[in-house]
């Protein structure tokens, strides 16, 4: 190694000390916190996810996931602590907050298309009226979004002509629309009667692309197939945070084993 790239480790070990950021930091969370009235949902999260990243969020129901993954386009405030996106800093006084959340696509378990429009207008209606783009050029970009994803011809039909999986496939197409940078999925399939295989097989080709990936979900096949790392949550803290490998083969948090046990 020389000179040079020696330095560049040596700096890079030190900010990751520190906690500064680095230039591929994509989020970057210290000691961030959560309250719903008196409930204290999430309990001092530390983490930073880098450009590329898949992260699979995993823990047992009610052990504050779903908050901590809101709180990253800030559906839901946090109280303390910084969460930094993009190298901005997120709080009620951000001024760019919706520039940052442009960046930001989310798809949960309830999909939210709008049930008066069409699929394809559903996609078409956020860069159109927020990124002001010429309307051909979307049409075009969602319907090859819709190829993308595996269902074309449903772009006419309103979401209650969909199956559930079909609606989910839709709503990512939606966020893929807006070009993400970051992709936030709150156990997308949770709600899913039929074509959850489909969903699944675009969640992985989704976390194989460029994209930043953080994604709740109970489907541990992907998360040991797809995940650059596992962070287990319990009682709104980071219990474990570790590559697939080693979280699937040797968790070493006794709440994790325990998890592992019972979803296995
Ligand atoms: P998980 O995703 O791990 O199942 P959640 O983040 O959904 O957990 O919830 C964490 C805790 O916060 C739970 O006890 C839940 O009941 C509570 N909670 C979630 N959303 C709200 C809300 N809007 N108001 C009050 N409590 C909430």
């Amino acid at each position: 190694m020389n000179a040079l790239a020696t330095g560049t480790v040596i700096q890079a070990q030190a900010q990751a000390r520190s906690g500064d950021p680095r230039s591929e930091d994509v989020i970057i969370c210290r000691d961030v916190h959560k309250w719903y009235g008196g409930y204290h949902a999430v309990r001092g999260v530390t983490t930073r996810i880098l450009q590329g990243e898949t992260v699979v969020i995993v823990g047992p129901s009610g052990s504050g996931k779903s908050t901590f993954l809101r709180t990253l386009n800030q559906t839901e405030e946090h109280q303390r602590g910084d969460i930094i996106v993009d190298g901005v800093l997120l709080n009620r006084n951000t001024r760019n907050i919706d520039a940052v959340r442009r960046n930001i696509g989310m798809v949960s378990q309830d999909f939210n298309l709008f049930p008066h429009m069409s699929i394809l207008d559903n996609i078409t209606l956020a860069p159109q009226r927020v990124l002001k783009e010429d309307p051909g050029e979307v049409r075009e970009r969602a319907m090859e979004i819709l190829s993308k994803v595996g269902i074309p011809e449903q772009a006419g039909k309103h979401p209650h002509q969909l199956s559930s999986g079909e609606q989910q496939l839709a709503a990512i197409a939606r966020s893929l629309a807006m070009r993400p940078r970051i992709m936030l999925l709150d156990e997308p399939t949770s709600a899913m009667d039929e074509d959850m295989g489909k969903v699944l097989e675009v969640m992985r080709e989704l976390a194989q692309s460029r994209m930043t990936v953080v994604a709740v979900t109970h489907e541990m096949g992907f998360a040991r197939e797809t995940a650059d790392r596992i962070v287990f949550f319990d009682e709104g803290q980071i219990a474990e945070d570790q590559p697939p490998e080693e979280f699937f083969q040797n968790p070493r948090n006794i709440r994790a084993k325990r998890f592992l046990e019972t979803i296995l």
